[in-house]
């Protein structure tokens, strides 16, 4: 081997040690322009892990004349730093307000992170999302995120919002508007989607989610949540940005909504026929074969049935 040979191999020997010691948490998560004021970053759709280090949610960046508007911050304080790094990349603007769009941990517990970076940044949600992080929510999911990422979400302390902000609300930061809507139990109690005024763009939380199944818990009603997609389709706005899962037309909300509304009536009709919820799997799951392929349908699917089942039972005593 002649010298150059050598510098050669040594070369390539080090480009192959780096791209070994490059880990998921140092993929540079691109930014992807929505309109002149709108970015998103899309989180990744696995579960939370110490190599996402608890980023799976999309994070919405708005560019206001006033700063940096950001919407779900992701779901660690890692992420919520990574996002504010980024952010500093691309403006001298500061993160001067933060939106959570409800109390599920992937969506807020990056506030920690944006405020590491952004002090003055304020946060904003609905009262019940502030009563439960300041509740045990809020620590539950800390000590979550730290567990299941093995310490990588890099997790300290919960960040509550600052302000609340409730249905027809409208909140204006620099040139603008921002309107909230609310629409009672949907995804959870303390849901809230947002219209950015003038950019034909609908942030839905997690009211939507696109070609993605994901957590449902004792505070969300799912027939509420169909009632919800529908307010967020009567704007009928030009993009209409997920918590998960791809930005799309007034057409992909409509989805997420057939979704619901098939499962909610499969479980009826089971029910009717006299099945218990862990006897109906198999028959809703044959229900619901055009929605197969989504992220986490296996797992969650069957937890799904069971609260519709609780639900509908519950309306049926009513
Ligand atoms: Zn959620």
């Amino acid at each position: 081997m002649n010298k150059l040979q050598l510098l050669l191999a040594a070369g390539l020997a080090a480009v192959a040690g780096l791209s070994q010691t490059m880990a998921a948490d140092e993929f540079d998560y691109p930014l992807n322009r929505i309109t002149d004021k709108i970015q998103v970053i899309y989180g990744p759709l696995e579960m939370p892990d110490e190599h996402n280090r608890g980023f799976r949610n999309n994070v919405v960046i708005v560019t206001t004349s006033a700063g940096i508007v950001l919407f779900d911050p992701g779901g660690s304080a890692w992420t919520g730093e990574m996002v504010a790094k980024k952010i500093r990349t691309i403006t001298d603007k500061p993160v001067v307000a933060v939106f959570d769009s409800h109390a599920h941990g992937d969506h807020w517990l990056g506030n920690e992170g944006v405020r590491r970076v952004f002090p003055d940044a304020l946060i904003y949600g609905h009262p019940n999302m502030k009563a439960r992080l300041e509740g045990s929510d809020g620590t539950t999911w800390l000590e979550t995120i730290n567990r299941v990422t093995s310490g990588r979400a890099d997790g300290r302390r919960v960040i509550a919002p600052d302000r609340t902000v409730d249905d027809g609300d409208e909140v204006r930061i620099g040139d603008t508007g921002f309107r909230i809507i609310h629409t009672g139990r949907a995804h959870t109690d303390n849901d809230i989607s947002i219209e950015i005024i003038g950019e034909d763009a609908v942030f839905t939380g997690d009211v939507v989610r696109n070609d993605f199944l994901g957590m449902m818990q004792d505070d969300a009603s799912f027939s509420g949540n169909v009632a919800a997609i529908d307010r967020l389709v009567d704007i009928n706005a030009r993009y209409y940005i997920p918590g998960h899962g791809r930005v799309a037309g007034v057409d992909m909300p409509p989805r997420y909504r057939n979704y619901l509304t098939t499962l909610i009536d499969a479980v009826q009709q089971n029910m009717d026929d006299g099945l218990a919820d862990f006897e109906m799997k198999p028959a809703v799951t044959e229900s619901l074969a055009a929605y197969r392929d989504w992220a986490n349908f296996d797992r969650y699917l069957g937890s799904h049935i069971s609260r519709v089942y609780l639900e509908l039972e519950a309306e049926a005593f009513e």
